[in-house]
């Protein structure tokens, strides 16, 4: 049976509302669905941005759910900038409220999380079996991260219903609760088992989709592979293994209309693989931002990331001495843990006029950096996907990243054999300690000094090509799968 209606339940989806690559992915994987011909519809909490983003919304429903103590209306409008319809779960006790997705204002998880995305769960098990939108049932429901993973759970329960499919976009983030939570959800008692959202007698949010879904994906074959060993599994991996038949990793595509260096409109000069005029002004323009010295020979290497101890900061401050002799300006963009912060500004304040920071989450910013570095550095101790480094290899951005995840299916090291037969596109480093990091850095810096063979590398680079087209088929494939399992 051919897969026509999908929802596409996720937590965030750009341009309304954005963490980090998950919001990239849901913003543009429904769209490269749509585009397959496929009827496919993103739910996403009513969270205040995304109410205020746009005056369109229009409320299709009224009904009421276990548990919520005030009438939940669905709202229906577009993502902006496609024809992706998009439902909006509005209880305003739970979302409608100043802050982010899942922190308030001073970045401290709100203290309702749990009751926040049980409620938007049930909201898509309620829409998933056409309860509340009755001449729309969906094919497939597709999952994503913790915060819709009791969905999957929910569905389980049901003898109609669609197939499901959970995605790990992150297995460190797990939506853990206590007990007595479990208790206050008024979930059914038989869920309360190791063998279902019971974690070392916690509540397991994202054991919802790993244990229920009829299949699992992740966003790399080879984060697929590492959440199944100890050292990546985040004490999932033998539930992992056990479900292995189930589990597909699935790359990540790139929004190529929002990361195209010839039509981005965050830049001033854009620019293609056969005209890099206009990199070198977007160097020198992102230099001038920075109060860096405006040097075209002077490598610049950009980073933009959440600050999380995943992303290998520490790494990075470490090698920072060995790599701040060298001829060399360093720009950074990102914000997140506190302490990553400080580190990052005490970095700068050591090397005046060698490193250009800013703390904060800047879209249009962040465009310009992948247009005006030569080099962009991900030195992730672990990567489900990444993005940034495919935006990289888009803009002509040559990657030094660590041999972990979508990293380490994405970029190809230069070596004697990717020189020779013109794959390499980046730099690529096999241990997550500072001295390999550090290494890489310098091959980068060293091969950055001859002028052909940089320029054999970011042609090589921009010629990649990781759009939506075949991961999106993909989905199809495994919503099939899902499909046939459930019925
Ligand atoms: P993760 O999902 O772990 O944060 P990804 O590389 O998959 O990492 O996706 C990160 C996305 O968030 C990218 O689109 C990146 O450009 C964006 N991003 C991260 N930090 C910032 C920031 N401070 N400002 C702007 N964009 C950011």
């Amino acid at each position: 049976m051919a897969i026509e209606k999908i929802l596409f339940a996720t937590s965030e989806a750009h341009p309304l509302i954005k963490t980090g690559g998950l919001a990239d992915v849901s913003g543009s994987l429904p769209a490269a669905l749509n585009a397959l011909d496929k009827d496919v519809r993103i739910i996403l909490p009513a969270y205040r941005t995304v109410l205020d983003s746009c005056r369109d919304w229009k409320p299709i429903a009224h009904f009421e759910l276990p548990n919520v103590n005030e009438p939940v209306r669905l709202l229906e409008g577009q993502l902006p900038g496609t024809t992706v319809l998009t439902w909006l779960v509005d209880i305003p006790s739970l979302f409608d409220r100043e802050g982010g997705p899942y922190h308030d204002a001073n970045g401290l998880d709100w203290s309702d999380n749990a009751q926040r995305f049980t409620a938007f769960c049930r909201a898509i098990e309620a829409i998933a079996c056409a309860q509340i939108v009755p001449d729309w049932q969906p094919d497939i429901v597709h999952c994503n991260d913790w915060q819709t993973g009791l969905a999957a759970a929910l569905l389980s329960q049901h003898g109609e219903r669609p197939g499901t499919v959970f995605t790990i976009h992150n297995l460190a983030y797990q939506g853990l609760y206590p007990a007595s939570t479990f208790a206050e959800l008024q979930l059914t008692e038989n869920f309360w088992s190791m063998h279902a959202l019971e974690f070392h007698d916690q509540l397991s949010m994202i054991k919802g989709g790993l244990v229920f879904a009829d299949m699992l994906s992740t966003v790399s074959p080879t984060y697929a592979r590492e959440i199944q060993t100890p050292d990546f599994g985040c004490g999932l991996e033998a539930l992992l293994r056990h479900r292995q038949d189930r589990l597909l990793g699935i790359l990540n595509g790139a929004d190529y209309e929002a990361w195209n260096p010839l039509k981005d409109p965050y830049i001033e000069h854009p620019y293609d693989a056969n005209k890099l005029a206009g990199k070198a002004q977007n160097k020198a323009a992102l230099q001038t931002a920075f109060a860096l010295a405006k040097k075209p020979r002077t490598a610049v290497i950009g980073m933009i990331s959440r600050l999380a101890e995943q992303k290998g900061f520490d790494l990075l401050l470490e090698a920072l001495p060995g790599i701040m002799k060298k001829n060399v300006q360093l720009v950074i963009l990102g914000s997140g843990d506190k302490k990553i912060e400080q580190g990052l500004r005490d970095a700068s304040a050591s090397y005046p006029g060698k490193i250009g920071l800013q703390i904060g989450y800047d879209e249009a910013l962040s465009h310009r950096i992948e247009a005006g570095a030569d080099i962009f550095l991900m030195p992730s101790r672990y990567e489900p996907c990444g993005l940034n480094q495919i935006y990289s290899l888009r803009y002509g951005t040559i990657p030094v990243v660590h041999r972990t995840g979508g990293l380490a299916d994405t970029v190809v090291d230069l070596t004697p054999i990717s020189q020779a037969n013109h794959t390499a596109n980046g730099f690529v480093f096999d241990e997550a300690n500072a001295s390999d990091l550090r290494a890489a850095v310098f091959r980068a810096l060293e091969c950055y000094r001859q002028k052909n063979v940089w320029r054999e590398l970011v042609a090589q680079a921009m010629a990649v090509d990781f759009s939506w087209n075949s991961s999106a088929r993909r989905y199809l494939d495994l919503y099939r799968i899902a499909y046939e399992l459930s019925h």
